[in-house]
Order: structure tokens, then C-alpha cells, then sequence
């Protein structure tokens, strides 16, 4: 690794200078005016990045995405409830152990890898038995699935049933709008498509989440408690310090540089979110042309349901995973596969968060890709691969 290589993984990712610029220093106090002010404007940031309402409410709290993930479970499901999770790789796995271990009864709505579960099937299930909760991860970083949050959250919303998102590799950069589709939880971590530093657990409740919290009879682990963590949001909302549990300070500072930074972006005439989501979409689609010119197949089976922060590319005929140490040897980190079974088959690109602002950084990756499986024997243009992406990324 050098200081100028590239990490170009689904998370952690590279972060701007102005992040860096804010991270630099000794942490603050969780009780420092300046600091409490930075945790305030972040939390009211949160909810246009996440494009939620008024009266929806961001958590920020020290931890993961896999924490996130936790929090959204304990704090919206008893035991004996009834759970819907739209399956689409490892992660939609892990949220149904979760569920399982909070002792709630899991569906399961699966589908081949590289698919996502028909919507129609979805429903089906749910008009089936009605259930409390639906899941789904809206990137499954794995297979590069992206769901239709958008009509998963409203069949949900029409059944009065919560729906949940593990947002950790799609949040900022998917288009994901909360309040209009009426989504309850969209859960996140600062080292995807947030562009800040691993350590931070994210995620904003509707306000019926919020309602069912509290009415659960079995309340959660304290730490992750809506109830407990409520009143400290509120009390730095309003711009006073409060302790439950120590924030991460640093961290908090580069998210309040970073959540700006993604709400200043414009990109021709589009500017905030609908300027973010088309810069990954820009991103998603140059790569793409690029995997189609070196001859690469995808893990994705349909275009539509292919997301914009990641590429799962499927490794060619001839070629074997040790490709993914020669990308790196080219001065690009990318990763090798992750769904069970076929870790070898494939190698995962992230292109999330500020370089999806730096046209060049995606070409120089393009650039790495195609000469280190040149190297490996695999006949295509580099040069044709890059002017493929440059081609969609002048477009915009
Ligand atoms: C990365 C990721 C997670 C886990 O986040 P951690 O911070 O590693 O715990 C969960 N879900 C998805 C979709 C992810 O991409």
C-alpha cells in the first residue's frame, strides 16, 4: 500500500479533504460548544440526506453498521413477532439471524444469487401471513443487488407493517426517499456511501418505528435503546450537550464536513440529493460500460436491479482470484467475493462516496482492472474500457 493507492472496496472508502481536514486534530468533548453544534447540524443534515420528515428521528451513535442494524431490530420487534426478510446475499443472512436471536419468527423471501426476490412474491408472503416487520438490505454488497425499496416500502406501509433497510453500502448514494415512500428505518455506517471514517453507527426511524418502540413489551439492550438515546438526539438537537454514552467526537466532526459537503454538491443542474444520486448513477453507469468493453460479465442478473455504488464483476474464463492482488499491485484496492460459495468467482469494486465527484479516480480504476487481467491473459482494450467510462461520465 501506498499513501496514493486507491481504496476502491464497498467500505471503508476514500474520504474528501474536508473530511480529513475535520478528523485532523485531538477529539473534542462531548460537552464542547463547537462539538455539540457539529453533532446538532449533522443530525438536521441527516434527515435531507436520508430525505425523511420533521418529525422522523436520526440516531447517531458510536458503533457499526452491523450495530445499526441490531438497533433497528431491537427496537422494533418483540418475541413472537412476525418477520418478513427479502433475501438477497450475506447480509440479508445475518439480519435474519438477528431477528431469530430477538426471538422473532423470520420469512425468509429468497432468490439465486445475483437475483432479487419478485416483488409479487414479496406480497404474496405478506398477504400470506400478515407479518409486524418487512426487511431487506437495499445494496447487498455481496452479490451488488440493489431491491426496489421504493414499492418494497410501500407494500409494507399499505399492510400497516414497519419496513426496514439496511441502507450500509446504498445510503447517500442510492436514491432513497424516506417520507415519500414511507420507509420506518434506514440504517447506515460513516465508511460507505456516508464517505467519513469506519465507527459510526446511523440511521433515522419514522415516526410510527418511534411508536412501536414504544410499545414493545420487551425493551432491547440498553445500548441500543431508541428510548434511552432519544432525549441525548433531542438535547444536542436543541443544541445543549448530554451523556449517556461517549459519542465518537471525532468522528462526528468529519460527518457534520462530509453530510454538507454531500448537501452543497451539484451536478449540472441538479443540486443536494437528486445531484448525489445522479453523480453515483453517472458512476454506476461509467463503470459499467466499462465492464461491458473488457468483456466482463456482472454477478447481477438484470439491469434494473443493478446498483450504482458497487460492481460485482463476475472473474472471466482463464483467469483465477489472485487477479484481485495484481489490481492492488496496480495501485487500486478492490475486493475479492463474498457470497458463500462463490468467493472466488468474482471481485467487488466500490464506487461510493467522494469519488463519485472525481470522474478521474473511477478511469484510474478502470485503467488498473483492465491491465491487471491483461496480465492474467484476458484479451480486451484498456483503452477502449476507459474511453467507455469517460464517454458516460461526459454525458452528465
Ligand atoms: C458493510 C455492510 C454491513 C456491515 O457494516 P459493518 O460496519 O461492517 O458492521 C451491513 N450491511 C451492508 C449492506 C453492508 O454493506
Amino acid at each position: 500500500m501506498h499513501d496514493d493507492d486507491l481504496l476502491m472496496i464497498p467500505g471503508p472508502v476514500e474520504v474528501s479533504p474536508a473530511v480529513t481536514r475535520a478528523t485532523d486534530g485531538p477529539p473534542p468533548s462531548h460537552l464542547d460548544d463547537a462539538f455539540i453544534e457539529s453533532f446538532g447540524r449533522s443530525l438536521e443534515m441527516m434527515r435531507e440526506v436520508w430525505c425523511a420528515s420533521d418529525d422522523s428521528q436520526p440516531f447517531i451513535v458510536a458503533g457499526s453498521g452491523t450495530l445499526a442494524m441490531e438497533m433497528a431490530v431491537g427496537n422494533l420487534l418483540d418475541p413472537g413477532d412476525r418477520a418478513v426478510v427479502v433475501h438477497t446475499g450475506y447480509f440479508s443472512d445475518r439480519m435474519a439471524t438477528m431477528i431469530r436471536r430477538r426471538g422473532a419468527e423470520v420469512t425468509e423471501v429468497e432468490a439465486d444469487p445475483g437475483a432479487a426476490p419478485a416483488v409479487e412474491e414479496v406480497e404474496r408472503v405478506l398477504d400470506e401471513q400478515p407479518a409486524d416487520a418487512l426487511f431487506a438490505t437495499h445494496v447487498d454488497t455481496s452479490t451488488g443487488v440493489r431491491v426496489d425499496a421504493e414499492r418494497l416500502a410501500k407494500l409494507a406501509d399499505q399492510r400497516d407493517a414497519v419496513s426496514v433497510f439496511d441502507g450500509v453500502c446504498a445510503t447517500a448514494g442510492e436514491e432513497f426517499r424516506m417520507a415519500d415512500w414511507g420507509a420506518d428505518a434506514y440504517v447506515t455506517a460513516s465508511q460507505k456511501a456516508i464517505g467519513v471514517a469506519p465507527g459510526l453507527c446511523l440511521m433515522v426511524a419514522s415516526p410510527r418505528a418511534l411508536r412501536r418502540r414504544s410499545k414493545l413489551e420487551t425493551p432491547p439492550p440498553l445500548n441500543v435503546d431508541w428510548k434511552k438515546w432519544r432525549p441525548i438526539m433531542d438535547a444536542y438537537e436543541e443544541r445543549d450537550g448530554s451523556y449517556f454514552s461517549t459519542p465518537a467526537t471525532t468522528l462526528v466532526q468529519g460527518l457534520e464536513a462530509s453530510l454538507a459537503e454531500i448537501l452543497e454538491y451539484s451536478l449540472g443542474a441538479r443540486n443536494g440529493m437528486d445531484a448525489r444520486f445522479a453523480a453515483h448513477e453517472r458512476a454506476g453507469k461509467a463503470m459499467r460500460a466499462a465492464w461491458e468493453a473488457l468483456d466482463l460479465e456482472l454477478v447481477p442478473e438484470q439491469p434494473e436491479r443493478t446498483s450504482d455504488t458497487l460492481s460485482a464483476v463476475q472473474i472471466p474464463e482463464g483467469v483465477d482470484a489472485s487477479v484481485v492482488d495484481s489490481i492492488g499491485a496496480h495501485g487500486v484496492t478492490v475486493a475479492g467475493g463474498l457470497y458463500p460459495g462463490l468467493e472466488d468467482t468474482y471481485f467487488r469494486v466500490g464506487h461510493m462516496g467522494h469519488v463519485v465527484t472525481r470522474p478521474e479516480l473511477l478511469v484510474r480504476t478502470v485503467r488498473a482492472v483492465g491491465e491487471a487481467l491483461v496480465e492474467h491473459g484476458h484479451e480486451a482494450s484498456v483503452a477502449e474500457a476507459a474511453s467507455a467510462a469517460e464517454q458516460h461520465i461526459e454525458s452528465y
